[in-house]
This record gives structure tokens, C-alpha cells and sequence, in this order.
């Protein structure tokens, strides 16, 4: 399996494309049934814009954002679009081990 697809199938998979037109919709489950090396160039066109997202970024405890520019794409935007839901944001893997830093350090102070 392509990594294009595996991102195609985690789109499908969260809901990512419920908003879009049905056009797209139907390509993704088409790429996602077939593989996306069986779209044509014109639909393979089509998805293109939906298999790179940039990282969301993380806000530290100070409320200061990272404005990380990371693109997603391939298979870490489809670790990313797992991992969306419990980190509530999409995230690159330095800004899933920011995020699990700060989360050590706020259990750490709530135990003291
Ligand atoms: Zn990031």
C-alpha cells in the first residue's frame, strides 16, 4: 500500500473529507478501494491538496505558540491523523514530544 493511500484511508477514516464535494469524496474511496497510483492525473490532482497539512503547532503552558511550520505528508501525516483526536490537534512527532513534555511537567507539579 501506497503511503498516499494509507493517508487517504485515515482521512476517510476521521471524517477529514465529510465536508468536502462528493467529487472528492468519491475519488478518496476510490484511491482508498484501488490505490492511488489507479487514480487518473486528474483525480489524483483532486486529492493532492488533502495529503499535506501543516502541523498545528503546540501552545506551551505560558500560552506561547510555536508556530511550528512543519508540512505533513505521507506516512507522518497518517501517524498524525491517528494521534489528531487524543492530542486534539494535528501534530508533527517534535510537537507530539513537546506536548507529552509539557504534560509530564504539569503531572509533575499537580503531585507536589
Ligand atoms: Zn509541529
Amino acid at each position: 500500500m501506497s503511503d498516499e493511500q494509507k493517508v487517504v484511508e485515515k482521512l476517510i477514516e476521521y471524517g477529514s473529507l465529510d465536508n468536502e464535494d462528493q467529487k472528492v469524496l468519491g475519488i478518496a474511496r476510490l484511491a482508498a478501494d484501488q490505490g492511488y497510483d489507479k487514480l487518473s492525473s486528474l483525480q489524483q490532482k483532486v486529492l493532492k491538496p488533502f495529503l499535506s497539512k501543516g502541523c498545528d503547532g503546540v501552545e506551551n503552558p505560558g500560552g506561547h505558540h510555536n508556530d511550528c511550520s512543519v508540512v505533513l505528508e505521507g506516512l507522518p501525516l497518517a501517524e498524525a491523523l491517528d494521534q489528531q483526536s487524543y492530542y486534539g490537534a494535528l501534530l508533527c512527532r517534535d510537537c507530539v514530544d513537546e506536548t507529552e513534555q509539557y504534560a509530564r511537567e504539569w503531572a509533575k507539579i499537580q503531585a507536589e
